[in-house]
């Protein structure tokens, strides 16, 4: 459960989240790993990396940086402090980076690579308010829950070459990514609570597996739609085809209207 930010993140959302999941009949092994409880671990896994001296603390303004257009320019005048020499105080810390081209394999995207020092900088692993960053938190995460494939929004692909970067540094073992398209509105947003997106209709759970099969483009039988969600995800299991969604980079919510 990502509630890294949890004054932000209500425990009736994470509720809602789990219950939708249920409803759908989508189980999942074990207790719920909620990361409001992880700090132990986030604050380890830093540690690690700060022993490494690979982080440093930044002071620069949210003015300083926005001429930068989201790049950090590894220009800050605190990135050669030892940790250990620090006062106490308001900043963020960050990652150092290097200038090299990282690479990784999408199962659906193909080859992916970045320099990470050109195409985004040293990178906050811990924010100014002392809350640990979604780049750590998901690696330390994924590590611990033993994850082996990591089947994601296509959004979220920019991210995977800092998280691969941390792994190597943790001495992390790489899962292998897949991202997936995402379901869009008609302004190319991404249907989410954020953008007021309608919540998924749970009184009718089999018809909301059924769409996202299609939406999917899993061509799912029709008299399927009458199914119980357990025999619906039974049939999704065993005739799912990922290549079916090589090259879609998102799906327009209209198709099915
Ligand atoms: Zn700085």
């Amino acid at each position: 459960m990502e509630d890294l930010d949890p004054p932000r993140e209500s425990t009736e959302a994470a509720n809602q989240i789990l219950q939708a999941l249920e409803c759908l009949n989508l189980n999942w092994d074990g207790e719920v790993l909620y990361q409001s409880r992880r700090h132990k671990a986030y604050h380890d896994a830093l540690a690690q990396l700060q022993r490494q001296d690979l982080v440093f603390p930044c002071i620069c303004s949210r003015q300083d940086l926005r001429a930068c257009s989201g790049i950090y320019p590894g220009t800050c005048s605190l990135r050669d402090i030892k940790g250990s020499d620090l006062e106490p105080g308001n900043y963020a810390l960050r990652c150092k980076v290097s200038n090299s081209i990282m690479f990784f394999d999408d199962l659906l995207q193909g080859k992916q690579s970045q320099n990470l020092e050109a195409e985004i900088g040293d990178f906050i692993i811990k924010r100014k308010d002392g809350l640990y960053s979604y780049q750590l938190a998901v690696v330390v995460d994924d590590t611990f829950q033993e994850i082996t494939h990591i089947v994601r929004g296509i959004d979220l692909i920019g991210s995977s070459h800092r998280q691969i970067y941390l792994q190597k540094l943790l001495d992390y073992p790489q899962p292998v990514y897949s991202h997936i398209p995402v379901i869009t509105n008609s302004l190319g947003q991404k249907l989410s609570k954020q953008h007021h997106a309608t919540a998924l209709n749970l009184n009718k759970p089999s018809l909301t597996l059924y769409q996202a099969l299609l939406y999917l483009q899993q061509r799912p039988p029709a008299e399927l739609q009458d199914g119980k969600p357990s025999e619906i995800l039974l049939w999704a299991i065993e005739n799912w085809k990922i290549k079916k969604l090589k090259n879609l980079q998102q799906l327009d919510e209209g198709l099915l209207n």
